[in-house]
């Protein structure tokens, strides 16, 4: 059940969007702006719905004092650039939810529109570094896939391993990267030739990574890839990366365990993401290093889930979940009101004015 599911339209400036705040119960609800091409508004509803859960359980799983939310832009093509009115619109429907809602980057967003959404409200999240964002995540979450990795196999580091990533984009080539110089034998595949090629590691093509033999298959693309159909396929010996959403369905995670193939939920490992995000709001301004440092407790909660899912006999899937939703029970608070403090609410508010003060010298 979702605290609240809000549409915003405005045609004059072509603006269809739904935001939906799963859950404040740990803080203030953050996620992403996804700009996508949907067939219906039926669609979108799905998704936004999905989504919004799943950042609830991200958050509750790595820890922060936040909770999950997600806004969808019905958008025909998603590689087209905002115009500044069409941001600001979008601006003013997040400043309407008075701060209970975060915005944050997501597919098909980018730094260029969340600057232009933060002219008219302070809740909003990877804006510019030269004004108090934190930039591209995309290191600091790769970084989080590695040290999910060398927990889930109980190693030191991946030397010696053979890994197999799927989607040499932001996060994959980082990670392949990072694979490569800590020992591992990496090879890519990105449905872009150029992309995989780029990395500068062995390519395979992009119908063959799913069944390549490896010991890691890090799925870095898009949702949905493990089904009990592709596990069937699978010669891998654990399933670990970046992708959202990478089980198709509940049975997907039945059949992994089924076949002795270990998974690292996806929501756990890519958590590296929003960890580098809640740096905009630490003390002391955004630290690349101590964003870092927090994602390397990723291989913790690694270790976690799969000492919960051998305790009680469940699936890595259902142990993640579970341990989300006994974070949520022990400290979960009423819904969050627009006003109550936080201290993500009271940073991102001097930054605003920060930025009005820049925008405007002299402006109070
Ligand atoms: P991206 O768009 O930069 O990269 C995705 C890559 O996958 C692209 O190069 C695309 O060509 C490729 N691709 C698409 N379909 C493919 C297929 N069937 N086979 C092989 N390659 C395919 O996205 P990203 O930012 O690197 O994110 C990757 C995944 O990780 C997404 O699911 C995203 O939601 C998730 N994620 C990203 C972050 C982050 O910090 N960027 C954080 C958390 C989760």
């Amino acid at each position: 059940m979702h605290e609240q599911v809000t549409q915003f339209a405005d045609p004059s400036v072509g603006l269809q969007a739904i935001v939906a705040i799963h859950s404040t119960a740990l803080g203030p609800s953050l996620g992403g702006i996804r700009f996508w091409h949907y067939a219906n508004e039926a669609d979108a509803l799905t998704d936004v719905l999905r989504l919004s859960q799943a950042m609830t359980m991200k958050a509750a799983v790595a820890g922060l004092p936040q909770g999950g939310g997600k806004t969808v832009v019905l958008w025909s093509d998603p590689h087209a650039a905002r115009g500044e009115d069409f941001l600001r619109s979008l601006g003013r429907c997040i400043d309407a939810l008075g701060g209970r809602y975060i915005a944050a980057e997501d597919v098909g967003a980018s730094q260029r529109d969340m600057d232009g959404i933060a002219h008219e409200t302070p809740w909003v999240t990877g804006i510019d570094p030269a004004h108090g964002g934190s930039g591209d995540p995309s290191p600091v979450t790769a970084f989080g896939v590695l040290h999910a990795m060398r927990a889930a196999l109980d190693a030191g580091s991946l030397a010696g391993r053979s890994v197999v990533v799927q989607g040499a984009g932001h996060v994959g080539a980082h990670l392949a990267r990072l694979l490569v110089d800590d020992g591992a034998r990496v090879r890519v595949s990105d449905i872009d030739p150029e992309r995989a090629a780029a990395v500068g590691v062995p390519v395979l093509a992009p119908d063959a990574a799913l069944g390549a033999e490896c010991d890691v298959l890090a799925p870095c693309a898009l949702g949905g890839v493990l089904s009990r159909a592709t596990v069937g396929e699978l010669r891998c010996a654990l399933v670990c990366g970046a992708a959202n959403n990478q089980l198709l369905d509940d049975d997907a995670a039945d059949a992994l365990a089924e076949r002795g193939i270990a998974y690292a939920p996806d929501y756990v490992v890519n958590a590296g993401g929003i960890i580098n995000l809640a740096h905009e709001w630490a003390e002391g301004g955004y630290s690349r290093d101590a964003a870092c440092s927090q994602a390397a407790g990723i291989a913790d909660t690694t270790r976690r889930v799969f000492a919960l899912a051998a305790a009680e006999g469940i699936t890595t899937a259902r142990a993640a979940d579970e341990i989300g939703r006994r974070r949520i029970a022990a400290e979960g608070k009423l819904p969050y009101r627009p006003g109550d403090p936080s201290a993500m609410r009271a940073a991102l508010l001097a930054r605003a004015a920060n930025l009005r003060e820049k925008r405007t010298p002299g402006a109070s």
